[in-house]
């Protein structure tokens, strides 16, 4: 089986027992062996992942308690979190939220119930304008006390050099992030197995995987898309964006997430502008 260095991410089915070093995120459902699952893992679980059905089912949720568990939230899901929401605050939830016509009103649900969420920044396209009534949500509800991902992320990025973009918000980087399928196929996440491609599989050694042809891909993406002059390397919002929209497709729509970031740039200059203001102040 493919030894995982320790500092890489795996995101792995519940049948699937990684040893070796690396973390893991172990993708679950309501007959899953979670107590199998901590016991292998134990502090090497980064966290669960799970749909909403995960929700409906209380013996879950109990074994949960005390976990971090990415859930992925469609507006179905809702009634149960009021169901099992004093179950669900024992957990460490994160709503992964795609962007479709129920998402302002899923985001709504979740952060009004101080529940943090993640937009799936690869479920966009041009014709949906969700994206644009997120961020509006994002930047000026007073009432949110919770991050909206990966909007947080990139406007500290902005504002306090975090130095993220896309590939790490969406858990794609390709030196630490990697998938495993239900059919023990390796890649770098489920969208590009979905696309079928992927390093090898879990009978793999870690030479093979890293010397695969999407591997040596990914890894060298940045550079290619200056040797082939995409036209990513001319756009403005390459550094918060890594041309990680345009991966799989390098024509998919991506204005959009260009009004996004530009926004999320200038709302992060200001911030900078404010905090150093107040650093200035302090010293005096
Ligand atoms: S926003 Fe679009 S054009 Fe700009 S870097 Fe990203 S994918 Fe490329």
């Amino acid at each position: 089986m493919t030894d995982f260095p320790a500092h890489t991410l795996v995101n792995v089915p519940d049948h699937v027992f990684l040893k070796g070093r690396c973390q893991v995120i172990v993708r679950i459902d309501k007959t899953s062996p979670i107590k199998k699952i901590t016991t292998h893992y134990k502090k090497r679980l980064h966290c669960f992942q799970a749909s909403h059905e995960i929700l409906k089912h209380t013996a879950s949720l109990e074994s949960l308690a005390d976990y971090k568990i990415r859930i992925t939230l469609k507006a179905s899901g809702l009634a149960a979190i009021t169901d099992h929401e004093e179950l669900l605050r024992q957990t460490r939830p994160v709503f992964l939220v795609p962007l479709d016509k129920n998402t302002i009103k899923c985001i709504n649900f979740a952060t009004g119930l101080n529940f943090p969420v993640h937009i799936v920044a690869e479920t966009s396209s041009d014709k949906n304008r969700v994206l644009k009534k997120v961020l509006e949500f994002y930047l000026h509800n007073p009432l949110l006390t919770v991050p909206i991902e990966p909007l947080h992320t990139l406007i500290q990025t902005t504002a306090r050099g975090a130095g993220f973009n896309l590939w790490d918000t969406e858990l794609e980087n390709w030196k630490s992030d990697f998938f495993v399928s239900d059919r023990l196929r390796v890649s770098l996440s489920g969208r590009w197995l979905d696309q079928k491609k992927s390093y090898g599989d879990t009978t793999d050694t870690w030479k093979k995987i890293t010397a695969s042809k999407l591997y040596q891909h990914h890894a060298n993406y940045k550079q290619n898309l200056f040797k082939q002059k995409s036209p990513c390397v001319f756009c403005p919002h390459l550094a918060p964006c890594g041309a990680y929209l345009r991966a799989l497709k390098p024509d998919k729509p991506c204005e959009h997430w260009k009004e996004t970031f530009k926004k999320l740039e200038a709302e992060g200059l200001k911030a900078k502008k404010l905090i150093k203001k107040y650093e200035a102040q302090e010293t005096l």
